[in-house]
């Protein structure tokens, strides 16, 4: 072949070559790319991605979590410490009252939960009301007072103390879960002080509450409240992974941040009702 005619086919080659690359924008990304066989195939569009659900950037937010222990008539006088966390049954049918003609919604701590997950929205004026360590009484002077004015509460209960003197029963325990008022929470299975404790009796005490629960109530237990107010980092990290969404604690205040969901805040209401109660609850900025 000459060199004329070779260099000829190679000059053809190189323009057709150059001829058949095409310039392509996108039509759906915009993206412009240099595409080879244009002129035979259309290229098809690359899917774009489906954004991933990106994490709902959730405020802190005032829910007061009120700290019931004791609703009764306290029948012995030397019974100093149940005096010192009883309220009256009357006192708490007032303060309910007092809050409902507030524009006070009560949630569970499950609602509060899924607003810190970002899954669920808040009522304008929302109030916890938790009721801790399942004593008898909440069942017989707390219970009908939520059922008269159909109100929420959640209810921190110790399943390894179910059926014994002063505590509820496991079938009140089922009726209240039953009901439609009452969530059913877990506070340790004996009612143990978590701080300093080893990393077995932890996940007994903590992760044993919820299963013992859950097996009674046949519902989930995402809720937890550390008795005595008592937790260490490790407390906390077992609580989470127990699979708890929440827990309280009982330091004072009003502000939950989803930064502390496992370190909640409370507050004791006392005796406080009327408008000195509303104050009192009002006053209160963080
Ligand atoms: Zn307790």
């Amino acid at each position: 072949m000459n060199t004329k005619l070779t260099a000829g086919i190679v000059i053809l080659c190189i323009c057709f070559g150059i001829g058949t690359w095409s310039i392509v924008t996108m039509p759906k990304s915009g993206r412009t790319i240099l595409h080879l066989p244009y002129l035979f195939i259309r290229p098809t569009e690359r899917p774009i991605p489906t954004p991933t659900a990106r994490p709902v950037l959730v405020q802190p937010v005032r829910v007061p979590i009120l700290m019931y222990h004791y609703v009764e008539i306290v029948k012995d006088p030397k019974d100093t410490i149940r005096e010192g966390l009883d309220i009256l049954p009357k006192t708490m049918d007032a303060q309910i009252a007092t809050f409902l003609s507030h524009g006070y919604t009560p949630i569970f701590m499950s609602d509060l939960a899924a607003y810190l997950d970002g899954k669920g929205t808040l009522p304008d004026k929302p109030i916890v009301f938790t009721f801790d360590d399942g004593y008898r009484d909440f069942y017989t002077d707390a219970y009908p007072i939520l059922q008269k004015y159909h109100v929420k509460a959640t209810s921190y209960v110790v399943p390894g103390f179910l059926d014994k003197p002063n505590y509820m029963t496991k079938q009140e325990v089922m009726d209240i879960a039953s009901s439609g008022l009452v969530e059913v929470a877990a506070h340790t299975v004996h009612h143990v002080s978590l701080k300093g404790i080893s990393p077995q009796l932890l996940h007994a005490e903590i992760y044993g509450s919820k299963t013992q629960l859950e097996h009674l109530i046949g519902k989930p237990v995402i809720d937890f409240a550390y008795p005595y107010g008592s937790y260490d980092s490790a407390a906390v990290i077992a609580v989470s992974a127990a699979g708890f969404r929440t827990a309280t604690t009982t330091r004072p205040g009003i502000i939950q941040s989803p930064d502390y969901r496992f370190t909640l805040l409370r507050l004791r209401p006392g005796a406080r009702t009327g408008t000195y109660l509303i104050s009192w609850l009002e006053s209160i900025k963080k």
